[in-house]
């Protein structure tokens, strides 16, 4: 190979990787990028962070806020995983709510969507469809039924497995990839429209998020196609350590969000599949009845979540709970209206939850 060719063929595209984007050239170079630090956000006209309530999304957003960007463009959206009907089996009770608090703190709009009957409806289907979405959008909300002329009635009839394929863990993609997808594409309002979409994986979570493109084109993008809807996907903190994230919320006097300081590593569903033994001890110890649902399930399905074979109680027997000693956050954890500050008063302390740079295994990776 030539020094010119191998320039070509190596040296250059390894280099555009690498660099970090001005968007300005997006639309004659890749639009493929494994780093892009830095972006011009005035290209877009919808600017939507998907807002868990954890603390690397609202990094995400804090991020973007100090980079400048137009604020009147910014939208959060959240998916509930258990849905509005009535399910209480994964989500922190306090989650949505908190998320409503959240957005009015950031004066910028907030729109849930969520799977009809979340969860639990998904995971009991038995020889049937899925249910629909529900999507809230400014002009109120919309359901999208499902196309039953595609595909055949299905049987989930247990929980998603542990592991890094979405086809089996189906609660990642069924509760919030697909509701994301579906809610992008049923909105006219994007139609010939810029829009970026923001999530908040960051490299150092696990091996398969370490290999993830910081800029790329989102799955719902169709700029040349009829509808001209241009959607990138950007990942603003992909590249950061979990010092960076607490960093930024201490610097913006944002109160570290509640499972945090309950312990959590992570802040995503309360009775994730993925929970080790000590975070399982700890719901037995606080939430008993969160527990014993679970593994009432455990045994309905006759399957564990664990591989194992062991079900979350006898998993929780084998360690010892956290001791819970912020009984403000242990109350609040109890209710669901969200009733603590999203931002530190003036003279209170930043505090470092517990929760933080622990290796407590919680929450999908
Ligand atoms: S947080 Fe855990 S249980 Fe909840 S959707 Fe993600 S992988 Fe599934």
């Amino acid at each position: 190979m030539s020094l010119h060719s191998y320039d070509d063929t190596v040296v250059i595209p390894a280099l555009k990787r690498q660099v970090s984007v001005c968007h300005n050239q997006s639309e004659v170079a890749p639009d493929t990028f494994f780093f892009a630090e830095n972006i011009d956000l005035d290209l877009y006209e919808h600017i939507i962070v998907c807002m868990s309530g954890g603390k690397d999304s609202i990094a995400s957003l804090l991020h973007i806020q100090e980079m400048g960007v137009d604020m009147s463009k910014v939208e959060l959206w959240h998916h509930d995983v258990d849905g509005r009907e009535g399910s209480q089996l994964m989500d922190w009770i306090f989650m949505a709510d908190y998320n409503r608090k959240l957005s009015d703190a950031f004066n910028v709009p907030l729109y849930f969507s969520w799977l009809d009957g979340g969860f639990e409806g998904e995971m009991l289907k038995e020889k049937s469809y899925s249910r629909p979405h529900q999507i809230e959008t400014p002009e109120g909300q919309i359901t999208l039924a499902r196309n039953t002329k595609r595909g055949k009635p299905g049987t989930r009839l247990m929980f998603p497995q542990q592991g890094a394929s979405l086809a089996s863990r189906w609660c990642s993609s069924a509760l919030k990839i697909d509701v994301g997808r579906r809610s992008l594409n049923n909105q006219h309002r994007f139609e010939g429209k810029k829009v970026l979409f923001i999530t908040g994986e960051r490299r150092e979570e696990s091996a398969n998020r370490a290999k993830y493109n910081q800029l790329e084109r989102h799955a719902c993008d169709r700029r040349r196609g009829r509808k001209g809807r241009h959607v990138d996907a950007w990942r603003p903190v992909l590249n950061w350590s979990e010092e960076q994230i607490w960093d930024i919320l201490r610097r913006h006097r944002v109160v570290a969000p509640i499972p945090y300081r309950l312990g959590w590593a992570r802040s995503s569903c309360m009775t994730c599949i993925f929970n080790g033994a000590r975070i399982w001890a700890t719901i037995v110890k606080y939430f008993p009845e969160r527990a014993r649902k679970i593994a009432e399930y455990e045994e309905l399905f006759g399957k564990t979540i664990s591989r194992n074979k062991v079900n979350v109680l006898e998993l929780a027997s084998k360690a010892h709970p956290f001791e819970i000693e912020d009984l403000v956050a242990l109350e609040q954890s109890l209710s669901d209206t969200y009733s603590l500050p999203i931002f530190l008063k003036s003279g209170e302390r930043w505090i470092m939850p517990p929760g933080a740079f622990s290796k407590e295994g919680c929450g999908s990776l």
